[in-house]
């Protein structure tokens, strides 16, 4: 059974480091004319209520995006995500936090497309509901890993691959690889950016291994820790391991990371860092 709740933790500074890559390599795809897919494959609920009993209850986004969504000096960089979060917040007061999803509606064209799929049967509903006036998606109850054999490759041959599962089964470390090797078989041109926590460094530097261990070439990594490493519970950091980054995406996330690390951690402890775990 599927216990975990992206709810609760909503608009933390994991969101706000996965979004931020998110939104950098939508804006990088529409460099070029050709449409592409957003496939998203442990999409959430989509919307989500900040003033809710779930994210009240940790208040985990005070110290992610509402750290910066006001800032008078946002960097270019940082525009296409605040511009999505400001779309859903009219005024001072940050209401509603837009999910992946959402962030990816709101910046696609209109002859992109976007394929959603998630299973836990209270957010399924909630994101078939945002989605059923528009024409460009699909949204589905399915396992979002079937997805990458299933989907890939597109009929347009371009495309962005989310894969941001909750990590509640241990599976789901060697799963992320395993289904990123399945699809990149089918899809070797595709952009496929997988997020991760980091709860016990060495199960990160084991899936590390396996996707160096898949003979994958260019894989960046981009990483923002709010503590140092720990053998307590809880996650210190968070990154994104992105194949095939849109050729500006490693100089754009060096330029961004100090700045978001200052706002999101005043007190400067933890890291920022921008590196291939595999080059060219
Ligand atoms: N990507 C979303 C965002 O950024 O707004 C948040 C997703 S949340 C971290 C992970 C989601 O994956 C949860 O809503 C959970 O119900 C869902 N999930 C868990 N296992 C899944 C699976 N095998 N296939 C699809 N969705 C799954």
């Amino acid at each position: 059974m599927l216990s975990y709740r992206h709810s609760f933790h909503v608009g933390n500074h994991a969101d706000v480091l996965k979004h931020t890559v998110q939104s950098l390599i939508i804006e990088g795809l529409k460099e070029k004319e050709k449409p592409f897919l957003y496939l998203d494959t442990h999409a959430g609920a989509g919307r989500y209520q900040l003033s809710g009993e779930h994210a009240e209850r940790t208040g985990e986004y005070l110290e992610g995006i509402a750290r910066i969504w006001q800032h008078d000096d946002i960097p270019e960089l940082l525009k296409p995500y605040i511009g999505a979060v400001r779309a859903f917040n009219q005024g001072k007061t940050l209401r509603f936090y837009p999910g992946s999803p959402l962030i990816a509606r709101h910046l696609l064209r209109p002859d992109d497309k976007l394929h959603l799929t998630e299973l836990h049967s209270s957010d399924f509903p909630l994101l078939r509901n945002e989605f059923q006036k528009e024409p460009r998606a699909r949204v589905e109850r399915a396992d979002g890993y079937q997805q990458l054999k299933a989907r890939l490759p597109p009929p347009s041959r371009r495309g962005l691959i989310l894969i941001d599962p909750p990590y509640e089964l241990k599976s789901d470390y060697q799963a992320v690889v395993s289904s990123i090797h399945e699809g990149y078989k089918r899809f070797a041109t595709g952009v496929f950016a997988l997020w991760y926590p980091v709860v016990m460094r060495q199960q990160i530097k084991k899936m590390c291994n396996e996707m160096q261990a898949t003979g994958i070439r260019r894989i960046l990594q981009i990483e923002l820790a709010v503590r140092p490493d720990s053998d307590q519970r809880g996650m210190t950091a968070s990154g994104m391991l992105v194949v095939n980054p849109p050729w500006r995406l490693e100089h754009q996330m060096k330029t961004l990371l100090p700045w978001l690390h200052e706002k999101l951690v005043p007190t400067g402890i933890g890291h920022a860092r921008v590196s291939w775990l595999v080059p060219e």
